[in-house]
């Protein structure tokens, strides 16, 4: 287990991600009754953008930097209101103000639920659990894991509450993974059919990708809706990734349809950026 998603933090790929996150958040926010967030992959909880690890990469000068850093132009009216869930919790984590604090999912997570929702964040590499323990301190509505992503992921479906969103954001460093990750969700939705589902994956191989939505298209699970976006088209670098939504919220689709191409326009590095939202499923 090499991977550190310090050395990530706050890029493109993170900030598609947890822009969707915090949209799914506020439309489970929209019944009274109480939801589960699941976290399989959790990472730290929250990112230092001014520690070495963030400086060594500077990823994240091309993420949440070129969306609302110091430079950036104002943020059009039309998108807005879809953006401020993600960057209202990124301004309370800062005390408000413009600050070097990133976070991760299951604090921005946290940022969004209300008091009586559940959080479980699991990670299971020991340094990165054990920060993560430190973040989630002294917030009674969350629960921290150790255990393998895969085993979590069955270990705790179906949440008592039997509403939520599962997120499952493995790092790739392993063959397999989109194996694993199609495998894990045909499991977990053995448990638990009605949650909210999202799957991180990067775009580097056109091939795997494609065999890997094929194959979830194949399974006969409910809706899906595969969110893609891509920055550029550098061989040398992660410029592309995407997300399968399953059973997205009502409204969630047309919230993607027009928040993603300004995220394309926003985070281009050079020619070929562009925003995708396809449905691999409609589940009819
Ligand atoms: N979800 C986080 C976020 O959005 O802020 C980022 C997670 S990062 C992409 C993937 C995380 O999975 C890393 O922190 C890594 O240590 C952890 N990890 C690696 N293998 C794992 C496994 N088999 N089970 C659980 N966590 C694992």
């Amino acid at each position: 287990m090499n991977y550190r998603h310090a050395f990530h933090a706050g890029n493109f790929a993170d900030v598609l991600k947890h822009v969707v996150l915090a949209l799914v958040i506020e439309h489970l926010k929209l019944k009274p009754t109480p939801f589960r967030v699941i976290d399989t992959h959790a990472g730290v909880g929250v990112y230092d953008l001014s520690a070495d690890e963030a400086a060594r990469t500077g990823e994240w000068r091309d993420g949440i930097d070129r969306l609302v850093g110091a430079d950036a132009a104002p943020l059009p009216e039309d998108v807005r209101h879809l953006l401020a869930p993600y960057l209202d919790a990124i301004a309370r984590l800062n005390g408000g103000a413009q600050g070097p604090l990133y976070p991760g999912s299951p604090r921005l997570a946290l940022e969004l639920m209300r008091p009586g929702d559940r959080l479980i964040a699991n990670e299971l590499h020991p340094l990165d659990r054990a920060q993560l323990e430190v973040e989630m301190r002294g917030d009674r509505r969350a629960k921290v894991l150790g255990l393998d992503g895969w085993q979590a992921l069955r270990a705790v479906l179906p949440p008592r509450e039997r509403r939520g969103v599962i997120l499952v954001d493995p790092p790739f460093e392993e063959p397999g993974e989109f194996e694993r990750l199609a495998q894990g969700l045909a499991a977990a939705v053995d448990r638990f059919a009605t949650g909210v589902y999202l799957l991180w994956y990067p775009i580097k191989d056109a091939a795997a990708v494609g065999a890997f939505k094929r194959r979830l298209a194949m399974a006969g699970h409910a809706k899906m809706l595969a969110v893609e976006l891509r920055v550029g088209e550098r061989a040398d670098r992660l410029e592309a990734a995407g997300l399968i939504v399953m059973n997205p919220p009502f409204r969630l689709e047309g919230e993607v349809r027009a928040v993603l191409p300004f995220l394309a326009e926003r985070l281009a590095t050079g020619p070929g950026a562009a925003a995708t939202v396809t449905w691999l499923s409609s589940g009819q």
